[in-house]
């Protein structure tokens, strides 16, 4: 809670990126504090611990979740497993598609990066339309694992991505409206 104006303070809001229109929420400027930021992942680390318990694996999204994934789970001493882009995971993955504004997009896991049962926390960096964590949970579900709750850093409402997923918990740090 102390945490979440200190890193509101470190979003930047870059307007007409990628296109125009487009108000585009940059958090690397957060990265420009790495005290800040240890502390963001070890204020993660202790809410998983406080409120959820065991969990037996994290899992974030490239690749701004990676900037954050395996520090958290570094801190909880879990597995850290990455959903990744088609085609960049090695071996043998599983896959989900989801629509994105122009065509479709694949993420992948490795078949064993789960097993049956797994409690997994997910983490992006932020939630817009919701497709991208949407598909990221059916790949979670069709290792056998489940979704203990997403996090996120923030959450565009207005965009009413949280509708996609309605079974699962979600903590986002900041909303903007
Ligand atoms: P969604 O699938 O529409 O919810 O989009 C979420 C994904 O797009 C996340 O993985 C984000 O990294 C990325 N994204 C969308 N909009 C922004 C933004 O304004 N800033 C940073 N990332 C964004």
């Amino acid at each position: 809670d102390q945490i979440r104006p200190l890193v509101a303070q470190h979003i930047r809001e870059v307007r007409d990126f990628p296109k125009k229109g487009i108000n585009f929420r940059d958090i690397m400027p957060l990265f420009a504090d790495p005290v800040l930021v240890n502390e963001l992942c070890i204020a993660i680390a202790d809410h998983i611990r406080n409120s959820i318990g065991h969990i037996d694996a994290i899992a974030a999204l490239e690749a701004r979740g990676f900037l954050f994934g395996p520090q958290v789970a570094i801190h909880l001493g879990v597995r850290f497993v990455p959903i990744r882009k088609k085609g960049k995971l090695p071996g043998q993955t599983l896959q989900a598609s989801y629509i994105k504004e122009y065509g479709e997009d694949i993420v992948e896991i490795q078949h064993d990066a789960l097993k049956s049962g797994d409690k997994v926390f997910l983490i992006d960096d932020l939630l817009a339309t919701g497709g991208t964590l949407r598909a990221a949970i059916d790949l979670i579900a069709k290792s056998g694992a489940t979704v203990s709750q997403a996090f996120v850093l923030i959450k565009l409402a207005p965009l009413k991505g949280r509708e996609k997923f309605p079974e699962v918990d979600l903590v986002s740090l900041i909303s903007y409206d």
